[in-house]
């Protein structure tokens, strides 16, 4: 009887109840299963925060910001949106502000439409939470990348992503992983500078820490990842944002893309693409990069969003598209899930009238909506629309404000130090001057509290500039501040003014040392396009008068790329590289010029000398070569400031015992490599041991050398310890002329420091998957 009935009631319970779906997949195909064209494509377009508030694009300070709910209700419910990113009138705002935003956008969003999809927002969180008041900021990307520390990285991204969320936000479109390879570059400091294997190692830590290990992103304190700018941009012909670029496959698929590859792999996301050219195609419009290579051949399920307004620009700036109609074709065929500043909404339009003719298949449209709403589920958008800042009690606490303030002291980078003029003598007189010496933004550099970090000083005024972290540690009677030379503050920013170089020079007569701090204003992307990469004519000057005063001069350089310098370089008696070290750039400054803290950094990138000589350390070898040696007795041809890896300390550390563990290995085998490294000085110290490997001839022109592995050791006075690298033979492999990645046999050697030791290969091998991880 019972058994009977409850056999009857499991089927009347069937018989009207739908199947719940329960995994993502199923209640995407859920949704999908429920939406029309319209809500779709509504999916696929993300507008910026300006276009839907009151006083648009007006870049003046604006609080209280206020949504325009008519625009809000516009994109949500007429156009049926499905991003908002960044910010408005290009300003912070408190965590309190962005949850009063968010919370009414999604209230719409999950209220208000028929589907009550959550609006998924998007931010350039790149150092820090960009657009947050009271964020902790850490050097830029170029300046964790001169830590060498994986887990410095990796906490940065951690609190990144913590302090994103406790703003409202959960996705974040970071990190680059784009090659520095050009120093004229105008983004160069958002990269992990100019080799693959390091940013490929430090893009993963990056992820990891946005994301969490196992990418659970519904963790209310991870972030969805982006990936950018995918494939081959920051090295166009003309170093100018956003102009061609001409990339061999063989070059994009052994330099360019083992990073992307590599953070992919390790579940990151999303990806943004490439607004520039690559070989005469818009990246935006290319098939074979955006399907057959990222989709298909990498296997990404994510999303690919276009950079800001590019597929307006392959009609409006590359002349690929006739209409802007067909730009939109162009690009949803060629790939894109997401169109970011949908041309005021028209790509919505475009987009249904395109499938309703035939011209992009609706299989397309829901490949990309089907990736948009698992990212949403992912993301647990669907139970918490918004997190709120109350829950994030560790917002801006002294922890994390001393991780960033680590990261800045481990990035910092010694270059000179001619006759230990560092660290400085307790209670020595200073003069600092510089346009640096004073600014929090030039700390801080371009996407900080705005785009190109010119609200910094309303923001930034509780941290040290160089000068106040000098004035604090040093003493304020030790220390005489006269400008010299400085930035102008709004409008031509990188342009200088005030130029007052006879009063440093006299107030040099009544010191013990010079601080010079130089380099640049703060910028990011065109507006930091460059004419010269040589320094400023003024700060030169500043630098030849100083240098003439016969008092020791103390470089410290704060810039986003290496200006060059050689023209007074020989001349100062030390150089610090600062990169741009974020808020507690000035405090570890200062602590590495005193000496309380000992500086560990190291190059990411080959600092060069002249103009004409723009080389990567990992060239052929026949960029090594002086002019006609023997004949003429010039210096280099190829000759560099500083080479890649190069950092001083105020230790000294002793490379011996260079072992590798087989001297003959096969295709398949994998060696170990062993050295011991001793702190020979007299204080403790850390060290980056960093492990090249060079092929000694190939069938392509092998590069110099290729850095395989690194390590930041500590150790104390006195102190050795030994460090093991292992090398598979994917680690010497090359792209061959197939453009498969393969090895041959031969001989390859093996450096560490100023340690040199061989092997050989027995046999050749071509490696069955065509993009490798390194
Ligand atoms: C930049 C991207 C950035 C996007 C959104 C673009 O101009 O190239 O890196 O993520 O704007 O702010």
């Amino acid at each position: 009887g019972t058994c009977c009935l409850s056999i009857v009631l499991i089927f009347l319970f069937q018989a009207q109840t739908p199947i719940q779906p329960v995994t993502t997949q199923e209640k995407v195909e859920a949704l999908l299963a429920k939406m029309t064209l319209e809500e779709k494509v509504g999916q696929m377009a993300q507008v910026t925060l300006d276009v839907i508030t009151k006083g648009k694009n007006e870049y003046v300070s604006d609080e209280p910001l206020q949504l325009d709910m008519a625009l809000v209700r516009k994109a949500l419910i007429e156009y049926k949106l499905g991003s908002v990113l960044n910010t408005a009138n290009n300003r912070a705002r408190t965590p309190e502000k962005w949850h009063e935003i968010i919370s009414q956008l999604q209230d719409v969003a999950t209220k208000e439409t028929r589907l009550k999809i959550p609006v998924i927002y998007g931010v350039d969180a790149i150092h820090g939470t960009t657009y947050t008041a009271g964020a902790t900021f850490f050097p830029q990307q170029i300046g964790q990348a001169a830590t060498w520390n994986r887990a410095i990285v990796k906490k940065g991204a951690e609190i990144c992503a913590y302090e994103t969320r406790a703003s409202s936000i959960p996705w974040n479109f970071s990190p680059v992983l784009d090659l520095g390879r050009d120093a004229r570059f105008p983004r160069l400091w958002e990269t992990f500078g100019e080799d693959v294997y390091l940013t490929a190692e430090l893009g993963k830590q990056m992820i990891d820490g946005y994301e969490g290990e196992s990418n659970d992103i519904k963790n209310p304190y991870r972030v969805a990842s982006c990936l950018k700018h995918f494939l081959g941009y920051q090295v166009p012909n003309s170093g100018k944002d956003r102009t061609p670029a001409f990339i061999p496959e063989l070059e994009l698929r052994e330099r360019h893309l083992p990073a992307f590859k590599a953070a992919i792999d390790a579940g990151a996301h999303t990806v943004m693409i490439n607004s520039g050219l690559i070989n005469g195609t818009p990246v935006h419009a290319d098939y074979t990069i955006l399907t057959k290579l990222l989709k298909e051949e990498l296997g990404f399920k994510g999303v690919a969003v276009t950079d800001w307004k590019d597929i307006d620009n392959l009609y409006e700036r590359d002349k690929v598209a006739a209409t802007p109609k067909e730009a939109v074709k162009l690009a949803i065929n060629a790939g894109i899930d997401m169109s970011m500043i949908p041309y005021n909404f028209k790509f919505c339009d475009y987009l249904i009238a395109l499938v309703k003719e035939g011209e992009v298949p609706m299989s397309r449209i829901d490949d990309a909506v089907r990736r948009i709403l698992t990212l949403k589920f992912e993301l647990g958008l669907f139970e918490t629309p918004v997190t709120n800042y109350k829950d994030y009690p560790q917002f801006g606490s002294k922890a994390f404000e001393e991780s960033a303030y680590v990261a800045a002291s481990e990035s910092i980078t010694l270059l000179k130090n001619s006759n230990g003029v560092l660290p400085l003598k307790k209670g020595a007189k200073l003069l600092v001057t510089g346009p640096n010496a004073n600014s929090m933004r030039s700390l801080n550099g371009g996407w900080s509290y705005s785009w190109q970090g010119e609200k910094v000083s309303e923001f930034g005024e509780k941290y040290n500039t160089i000068l106040e972290a000098l004035q604090q540690k040093g003493g304020k009677d030790n220390i005489t501040f006269v400008q010299g030379v400085a930035y102008k503050d709004d409008g031509k920013y990188w342009e200088e003014k005030d130029v007052d170089i006879d009063a440093a020079v006299k107030a040099a007569a009544k010191v013990d040392y010079i601080i010079l701090c130089a380099g640049e204003n703060s910028y990011t992307e065109k507006p930091g396009d460059l004419h010269d990469l040589t320094l400023s004519a003024n700060q030169i000057a500043l630098a030849k008068a100083l240098v003439k005063t016969g008092k020791p001069v103390i470089l410290v350089l704060n810039e986003g790329r290496p200006r060059l310098i050689s023209s007074f370089e020989r001349d100062v008696q030390g150089v610090l590289q600062s990169y741009l070290p974020g808020n507690f750039g000035g405090d570890a400054i200062a602590d590495i010029l005193y000496g309380t803290v000992n500086p560990s950094g190291k190059l990411p990138y080959t600092y060069p000398m002249y103009a004409n000589t723009l080389v990567t350390y990992d060239h052929k070898p026949s960029e090594e070569q002086s002019k006609m040696q023997g004949v003429y007795d010039y210096e280099s041809d190829f000759a560099v400031q500083y080479p890649f890896g190069f950092g001083l300390s105020y230790t000294s550390f002793q490379y011996s015992d260079l072992q590798v563990s087989k001297s003959a290995i096969a295709a398949n085998e994998k060696i170990t490599v062993s050295v011991t490294v001793k702190n020979t000085g007299t204080r403790d110290g850390k060290e980056v041991v960093q492990l090249f490997i060079a092929d000694q001839y190939a069938s392509i022109t092998p590069d110099m050398k290729r850095l395989r592995g690194f390590e930041k050791i500590n150790l104390k006075a006195g102190e050795s310890q030994k460090v093991t690298f292992t090398i598979a033979p994917r680690d010497i492999a090359f792209v061959a002329k197939d453009l498969r990645w393969t090895v041959e046999k031969g001989d390859y050697e093996v450096s560490v420091g100023t340690l040199k030791a061989k092997f050989t290969l027995s046999e050749g091998k071509t490696f069955d998957d065509k993009a490798s991880n390194l």
